[in-house]
């Protein structure tokens, strides 16, 4: 055999097929990123139901933090509405939820009220989150009348998000696992969320951090400290320079 035919053959062989990764059934990440172990041994229950409403392009993120609220409370206690806009018909049940007196928004808006200074008496059922990127959010709060006649809250915190992983636009900006978490642990005065729900979070920094992947510092971090590379979008850029954080919390 001819060193040409040895070349025919070897570039003839067929590509290996791709390797397909095992995915948890339950958190849907790869096995060895899983981090279903670091749930509460018993889901946590609490007095009010977080509604998330969420953006189409958030799914798709793998690392994603809605599905530890899912998973970590109890069946029913976090629902997940998807959408750029709500309600519409698909949204079975959730306009009942926004017009409700009882429900209120997380949104950094000029009328949100601090949300541990909420009167005492105040009876809240349904805490609404927007989840997604802070221009997604912000995008489904603009097309949706029925958010902005809502009752807002806001979180004041001076921590930095514990989520390394993923950018977060500003300082001081939570994901939505912690900005459900900080809440909870205010309107029950209860720091077993945040105790036992965080487990999750820190587990998949880790795992990414193992797995090679970068601290990211925030984007106002890089901005500021002009390290930011040219991949910052004009339309981020002006969100940046006119929005000092995103719409859920305040620095
Ligand atoms: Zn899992």
């Amino acid at each position: 055999m001819s060193n040409e035919d040895v070349w025919d053959d070897f570039v003839n062989l067929p590509a290996d097929p791709p390797e397909m990764r095992q995915l948890c059934f339950s958190c849907e990440r790869p096995h060895n990123v899983c981090w279903c172990n670091y749930l509460p041994e018993t889901r946590l229950k609490p007095n009010c139901k977080i509604v998330l409403l969420q953006h189409p392009a958030e799914e798709k993120r793998s690392l994603r933090t809605a599905p530890m609220l899912t998973l970590g409370l109890t069946e029913g206690s976090c629902v997940i509405y998807k959408g750029k806009k709500f309600p519409t018909k698909k949204h079975v049940g959730l306009w009942d939820i926004l017009s409700s007196k009882h429900s209120v928004l997380l949104y950094l808006s000029e009328k949100a009220i601090d949300i541990a200074h909420l009167p005492k008496e105040t009876e809240i059922h349904n805490l609404i989150i927007l989840d997604g990127t802070w221009p997604q959010a912000k995008a489904i709060y603009n097309n949706t009348q029925l958010l902005q006649s809502m009752t807002h809250v806001k979180l004041m915190h001076n921590y930095e998000s514990q989520y390394i992983i993923r950018s977060q636009p500003t300082d001081g900006c939570l994901s939505t696992l912690e900005t459900a978490v900080e809440a909870l642990t205010i309107l029950e005065n209860d720091n077993s969320y945040k105790n036992m729900l965080l487990k999750p979070l820190h587990a998949l920094c880790d795992f990414q951090l193992q797995h090679g992947a970068v601290t990211h510092q925030s984007k106002e971090f890089k901005k500021r400290n002009q390290t930011y590379p040219k991949l910052i979008g004009r339309r981020l850029r002006q969100y940046l320079d006119n929005d000092s954080c995103s719409e859920l919390v305040n620095t």
